[in-house]
């Protein structure tokens, strides 16, 4: 990702640069939903540095951010050393990393009932934050793709829909192709052994990325990757179950869909359902009607996330 060179930019004679340092770590999705929290502070403090701890190949996704302090390449004490003395310090993680300076804003990442996990880390944030309803828009709208790429993997089993029902949902589409990724074996040769559908295994996240937007369509579970499409503007069905999509919906071109009856949330809790066929009592029908309404009508599904909308 290019990055401005704030140095550059900065008027002469002002030789202060104030320094942010957030700490996030967590999968792809929890990442990518940090952006309008990102893209506020951005828009607060335009000339700051604004760096980042956790891991590098997920931040590098959100193009706001400066510099990348990835613990697993770095020791404590060097990570220390490199984030210095922030003029700003937030951290959103449930414990504090005791090698990092005191913050000024300290709050779990985890949304209260009834909040989206993005407005949460835009709130924590307080007068530090100048939100704007753009923040929660896709990156791009350009859309030319041709191909379908279904991801019927997840973090957890319980968050994937019943590998048959891709299956079935792949006979009725056209151009589908699986994407696998490095934890999605299981899931995607469970689908394989009811139909025979080229795959596709990125080498990174951004090969992934570079494929996602030759897609017209994707289709997904709530996991990192749905977060991707929708984040890139490729029209997304993310099919939830027992994860509530108040909180955790993918910010972009998603439309979520979900059968669960289960009343949604406890603080801290990511899971709100235990029940077993939840995510099995979506229909292949439905997702398929979805499907096609988005590749037929494509203003459809940005209706659904214009600003105050
Ligand atoms: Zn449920």
């Amino acid at each position: 990702m290019l990055r401005k060179d704030k140095r550059s930019t900065r008027p002469l004679g002002l030789s202060f640069t104030m320094r942010i340092l957030l700490v996030r770590e967590g999968a792809l999705g929890d990442i990518l939903l940090t952006r309008p929290a990102v893209r506020a502070l951005r828009r607060r403090y335009p000339a700051a540095d604004l760096m980042a701890v956790g891991p590098k190949t997920r931040w590098r996704l959100i193009p706001e951010i400066d510099e990348v302090l990835d613990p697993d390449g770095l020791l404590p004490h060097h990570l220390a050393a490199r984030a210095g003395h922030p003029d700003l310090t937030v951290i959103w993680a449930v414990h504090r990393p005791a090698f990092l300076p005191a913050p000024d804003i300290h709050v779990s990442p985890y949304p209260p009932p009834g909040m989206h996990a993005a407005d949460w880390l835009v709130r924590s944030l307080g007068p530090h934050a100048d939100p704007a309803p753009g923040d929660l828009e896709p990156a791009s709208r350009a859309h030319t793709g041709a191909g379908i790429y279904l991801h019927p993997g997840a973090g957890a089993a319980w968050k994937r829909w019943p590998a048959d029902r891709f299956a079935e949902l792949a006979t009725h589409l056209c151009g589908v192709h699986l994407i696998e990724g490095p934890a999605d074996g299981n899931a995607v040769a469970e689908v394989l052994e009811h139909i025979d559908l080229p795959v596709l295994r990125p080498s990174s996240l951004e090969d992934l990325a570079q494929h996602l937007r030759t897609a017209c369509l994707f289709i997904g579970n709530d996991s990192g990757v749905t977060h991707l499409a929708a984040a890139l503007g490729v029209p997304t069905i993310a099919l939830f179950g027992p994860t509530d999509p108040v909180q955790w919906a993918p910010l972009g071109r998603a439309r979520v869909l979900r059968r669960c009856a289960a009343h949604a949330g406890r603080q801290g809790q990511i899971r709100v359902c235990d029940d077993p066929t939840c995510l099995a009592a979506l229909p292949v029908a439905d997702v398929l009607a979805t499907a096609t309404e988005m590749t037929v009508d494509k203003d459809v599904d940005d209706a659904s996330r214009e600003p105050g909308a």
